[in-house]
């Protein structure tokens, strides 16, 4: 072992007295980090390829199995982590960029868990959500200025299109390349029973899931893959990608080698060619040029189809935002730097962005003080982990939120940080035949669903405690939300109070 050897981050500790030597650990990892040993007739494992993704325990059938952290160190400080170190080491290697999957791990704030929510008590009684009404429907699209009435006093319901949503959660853009197809079919088989939508990403649509347009978004980034016209009129909704939380200011890049048959025609490339989606849409480059593509989309949907415009949260983001609401978008989606990815350079992806929750609340204030408000509903992802994520950011300001990791993790992701690398052993992340089966469609969509329908009762319990009885009447409710332990000016840009106050 030279300079080059770096000690593996997890071992495999295999408890022999349990183990059978069935092979399955071996069969399950497409790692191989687990070898059999003839000879011997043992298993014997390679630490090194181990990249903790806990296929082998779940599967090992004597539970002879665990993963531990390694407790390997270097001389660490304060300055010099064991992973600076480590990277160094690799950079110096191989001369590359390093990538990473999933979202933003470094510890910056999270200020979902610095907000608390409110609870009535004596006055402005608490609702039972087991006994009264609780409207968890949202409308999205943009909204009149104000309520007409035609000269018989009847409401002027002369609304630009809408989305209707059960809940204010959707499934976040995920391309079919990036994730697989089973892992798609339960995404849009879950929105499809759920009520709510799903996103197919930059990647086109494949033909089996046009069925389910009706709880579709149809994706137009920068490489205008599988773009058409019957796409663009096969959803609900179309986006426009200008960026992307895990990677703001890049483009993307998914490898020839995940470019099989079948995506290459949902692509329209060649089998085997490298998807390679430009930083900027080379057509826009101003807001001027983007009021172009959205009322384009417009025009070749006739007009019946609401266009989202979906930014990365940036330092400048509320005006960014301004921009948009005025481009004629009837919503803008803004994903902040822990929204997750199937690839992106580590250190975008650490260093590039805004937490979601300061994006939110300053672009809801900034589009209030210039009275646009009403003109784009505000969809938010980038880490939305819990029902109570969802509570907050609809109280920041959100019309409704993305969900992306939270939605993989319930297919079984275990969250292992290497969906790059194609070998997802979940069979979610991966194009490899033999891992996709893995991913059951029949089971993948009843947990998504399982997940969201105890998200929404959990919802209705923390809207019921604080005597709210609509979505609409928590959307922006600020007095709900205190902050704790932060400082003058986040309480500021959150425009939220400091709790005791
Ligand atoms: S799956 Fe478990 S029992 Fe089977 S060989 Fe691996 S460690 Fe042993
Ligand atoms: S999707 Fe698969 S490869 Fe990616 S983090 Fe989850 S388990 Fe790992």
């Amino acid at each position: 072992m030279g300079v080059q050897y770096i000690y593996p981050e997890y071992e495999i500790v295999r408890n022999q007295e349990r183990c059978i030597v069935c092979r399955v650990c071996e069969r399950q990892c497409a790692n191989e980090a687990h070898e059999y040993l003839k000879d011997s007739n043992k298993m014997v494992s390679d630490d090194a390829k181990c990249v903790n993704c806990h296929r082998c325990v779940a599967l090992c059938p004597t539970r002879a199995l665990k993963i531990v952290k390694s407790p390997h160190t270097f001389k660490e400080n304060s300055n010099w982590s064991g992973k600076a170190i480590n990277e160094i080491y690799k950079q110096a290697e191989s001369g590359g960029v390093l990538l990473s999957s999933m979202g933003n791990p470094e510890n910056y704030p999270v200020y979902f868990d610095k907000i608390l929510l409110n609870a009535s008590q004596v006055t402005n009684p608490s609702i039972d959500p087991l006994r009264e009404p609780m409207e968890t429907r949202v409308f999205l699209g943009a909204k009149p200025e104000k309520i007409e009435r035609d000269e018989k006093g009847r409401l002027i319901r002369n609304l630009p299109p809408q989305i209707q949503l059960s809940m204010p959660i959707m499934f976040s853009a995920m391309s079919y390349g990036s994730i697989s197809y089973n892992a798609h079919e339960s995404l849009a088989r879950a929105a499809a029973e759920l009520g709510i939508l799903y996103n197919t990403g930059e990647g086109g649509l494949h033909e089996d899931f046009y069925k389910y347009g009706k709880h579709t978004i149809v994706q137009v980034a920068s490489g205008r893959f599988g773009v058409h016209k019957a796409y663009l009129n096969s959803g609900a909704a179309i986006e426009i990608k200008m960026g992307q939380g895990a990677k703001p200011g890049i483009g993307g890049h998914l490898p020839g080698e995940k470019i099989g048959r079948d995506i290459s025609r949902t692509r329209m490339i060649p089998e085997g060619t490298d998807a390679i989606s430009p930083a900027p849409h080379h057509d826009i480059y101003s807001i001027e040029d983007l009021r172009q593509l959205v009322y384009s989309l417009k025009e070749a949907t006739n007009y019946e189809k609401p266009v989202i415009v979906k930014i990365a949260a940036v330092h400048n983001v509320a005006a960014i935002a301004s921009g948009i609401a005025r481009s004629g978008a009837d919503m803008i989606a803004i994903d902040g730097f822990r929204g997750g990815t199937g690839a992106a350079p580590t250190r975008i992806r650490d260093h590039v962005g805004l937490p979601i929750e300061l994006a939110l609340a300053s672009v809801d204030k900034r589009l209030r003080d210039e009275g646009i408000r009403n003109r784009v509903s505000i969809i938010v992802g980038g880490s939305i982990r819990s029902s109570a994520d969802v509570v907050k950011a609809v109280a920041l300001g959100a019309d409704a939120v993305y969900i992306g990791t939270a939605a993989l993790i319930a297919l079984g992701c275990h969250l292992c940080r290497s969906c790059h690398t194609g070998k997802c052993n979940w069979g979610i992340a991966t194009q490899r035949e033999d891992l996709v089966k893995r991913l059951n469609p029949n089971i993948g969509y009843k947990r998504l669903v399982n997940l969201l329908t105890a998200w929404q009762h959990e919802i209705k319990e923390m809207m019921g405690g604080m005597g709210i009885n609509s979505i609409e009447a928590l959307k922006g409710n600020r007095l709900m939300l205190r902050g704790v332990g932060l400082n003058e000016k986040e309480l500021e840009i959150l425009g939220i109070k400091h709790a005791g106050e």
